[in-house]
């Protein structure tokens, strides 16, 4: 039985350069970022500046969490309490948080079988609910069709809030994943497309919403030491009013993305090359499907989905158990049970009569998910697919 050894789990090291600014940093002790010496700017001023310029936007925010950052972004764009917000079915537990978090109320919307939000029930869901705002995910990077999305939203004058976290570095039509909505929201957890263990970025073209996001975020009144930023005059209207929601990103997290922020553009091309040798391993098996990529999508394949294509439930756990014995540790969002970081929306029990989503669970139940870390090769990938196939055919001869 051929196996594969390498975890699912190991991203890549540091870089030398990353760990000596990194000490530098820890050797100041100013660790809050609004700890600086007269004249000086702090890292996490200057990571969001490089990273507003990174993306073509005016204001950025380095905060606590991706998710904190779909937190903030809701209340900088003034949801209401109870509000309904528009999401995707298909996404990551935090998404529906945020919202819950946000005193809104998640309403689900289909996604398709590639994967992407159905703008069609995105439609229909927002006539149903009267909803005036969307929080898109761009759910394991696929990027759904955005001028049909866009339209949508423009009709009913819905407001979108992109939550980027596995689209960091992507486009669509050749235009920055992020730049399409009022607010982008993106995560440097440890899977993301940068790595500081926990943090999130905001940005915005909105001076309003930035502002408020400033403040929600806990600057006190120290927001003239960030880079990324309006000018005083739109914080002075709004600087009492807005709560201080505590959620900073400090100097070290900020320090340690800086030095790999020069290095995602690079990073994102060794991704696709990975996903690349993996997609066309998996595309060979029999009853093995792979979503179709768009050709104006460029995407990061720093994850790979596929399906198997009319497997029941008995044959899906039979699958997952096989892979996992050869060493490959495929996810799947379709279990009844939630498992690690998948969990189906028919868990978060929280959102008061959660609509039933056929499509979304038809899709899910057949869904394979696996991480792509920058640990892995080309070999490796190859190897992987192999072991697919050959838990394919072992299913196959004992059913
Ligand atoms: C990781 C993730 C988030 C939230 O990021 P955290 O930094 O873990 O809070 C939001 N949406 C999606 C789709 C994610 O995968």
């Amino acid at each position: 039985m051929r196996t594969f050894t390498k975890p699912f789990t190991q991203q890549e090291p540091l870089s030398e350069e990353v760990i000596a600014r990194a000490v530098e940093v820890m050797r100041t002790g100013r660790l809050t970022r609004y700890n600086t010496l007269e004249g000086e700017t702090s890292d996490a001023a200057m990571l969001e500046q490089e990273f507003a310029d990174y993306l073509g936007v005016r204001y950025c925010l380095a905060c606590a969490s991706g998710g904190y950052a779909l937190h903030i972004a809701l209340k900088a764009i003034g949801l209401e309490q109870g509000a309904p917000v528009l999401c995707n079915g298909f996404t990551l537990s935090p998404v529906p948080g945020a919202i819950h978090n946000a005193g809104g109320r998640p309403v689900l919307v289909e996604i398709d079988d590639n994967l992407k939000l159905d703008a069609t029930d995105l439609a229909a869901k927002a006539d149903e609910s009267g909803a005036k705002t969307l929080m898109l995910s761009h759910m394991r990077g696929h990027i759904c069709d955005m001028d049909a999305v866009m339209e949508v939203c423009e009709e009913r004058g819905i407001t979108v809030i992109e939550d980027c976290a596995h689209t960091m570095g992507a486009r669509w039509k050749g235009r920055m994943s992020g730049t399409f909505g009022k607010v982008a929201c993106f995560s440097t957890q440890t899977y993301k497309h940068l790595n500081s263990g926990e943090g999130g970025l905001l940005t915005t073209q909105d001076a309003q919403v930035m502002a408020r996001a400033v403040v929600h975020s806990g600057s006190y009144m120290l927001y003239d030491r960030h880079l990324a930023v309006p000018d005083a005059e739109v914080f002075a209207e709004i600087r009492l009013e807005t709560p201080n929601y505590s959620g900073r990103m400090d100097n070290l997290r900020a320090a340690i993305l800086r030095g790999q922020l020069k290095h995602l553009d690079e990073n994102c091309r060794r991704w696709n090359v990975l996903y690349g040798t993996l997609e066309q391993g998996l595309c060979k098996i029999p009853d093995v499907r792979v979503p179709e990529r768009p050709q104006h999508e460029e995407y990061v394949g720093s994850s790979i989905q596929f399906s198997l294509e009319g497997a029941n439930e008995h044959t899906m756990h039979a699958f997952i158990g096989e892979c996992g014995r050869r060493g490959v540790e495929v996810k799947w969002f379709g279990a009844d049970e939630p498992a690690g970081f998948t969990s189906r929306f028919d868990s978060w029990r929280y959102i008061a009569g959660v609509a039933e989503l056929p499509e979304t669970r038809r899709i899910l139940r057949t869904l394979c998910d696996m991480r792509i870390p920058l640990t892995f090769n080309e070999d490796d990938c190859r190897q992987i697919a192999s072991v697919i196939r050959e838990a394919v055919e072992a299913l196959r001869v004992s059913s």
